[in-house]
């Protein structure tokens, strides 16, 4: 026991090391693939290019509208004014026509102004993602090969860990190193606890006087009652 013991305790120490060289290299590949962000800045600087497109034209079909109606506007009062028209008939139809022209080109030209603050709006969100962008490539392209190197080194020292891990639970006996895996993904990477005066050191319970007698006996494996990890004297 005292030796399978040793051996488990060898193991937890490679697993730590593991976890911790695992996690790194994890986030390193989740900054790689992230990219500073520059996959979702191109989409929404795409969006927001359609965007500015889709505005701009709103607005110009909106100031053709305008300028069609100035120019009916325009035309009908020339009729008006302009003595063509005698029938008092014809001319209370084109009085009427021009007011209702006149009408339309007020709510136009209302709209315009919204329409035309929309625009700009786009095209300055637009403008400012651009840059953003265009930094962020720039950093990017800068500290990229950096973390490229890094995350390679780091999956180098995961290999050599789990060939390490591999050594040391060679000679573990088969049930043990099964409860320990089980533990070791139950208790969050810490299978094994010390004992120290009578106490778990991973969850501060003080062990039933039957259990620490058998743990300093090395009478088989021992876990703790609470936490369920592995014991080990100290
Ligand atoms: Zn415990």
């Amino acid at each position: 026991m005292q030796l399978s013991g040793e051996l488990l305790l060898t193991l937890q120490e490679v697993d730590e090391r593991l976890a911790a060289k695992q996690q790194e290299l994890d986030q390193l590949n989740a900054d790689l693939e992230a990219q500073a962000e520059i996959p979702v800045l191109t989409e929404r600087a795409e969006q927001e290019r359609e965007n500015a497109i889709e505005r701009r034209a709103h607005l110009a079909r909106l100031e053709v509208d305008a300028d069609a109606l100035r120019e009916r506007v325009e035309e009908l009062e020339e009729r008006i004014y302009g003595g063509t028209v005698t029938n008092l008939r014809e001319l209370t139809a084109v009085e009427e026509e021009q007011a209702n022209a006149r009408r339309e080109l007020m709510q136009a030209e209302e709209s315009l102004g919204p329409a035309r603050l929309a625009a700009e709006d786009s095209e300055r969100a637009r403008e400012d993602l651009t840059e953003t962008l265009a930094e962020r490539e720039k950093t990017w392209a800068e500290s990229a090969p950096k973390f490229r190197r890094q995350a390679k080194a780091a999956q180098k020292e995961v290999t050599i860990l789990e060939e390490e891990r591999a050594e040391a639970s060679r000679n573990v006996p088969a049930d043990e190193l099964t409860l320990y895996d089980q533990l070791l993904f139950r208790r969050h990477g810490v299978a094994i606890a010390r004992v120290e005066r009578g106490v778990c050191q991973a969850c501060h319970i003080t062990l039933p006087l039957k259990e620490a007698s058998r743990l300093r006996r090395s009478d088989g494996i021992v876990t703790c009652g609470n936490c369920g990890r592995i014991l080990i004297p100290s």
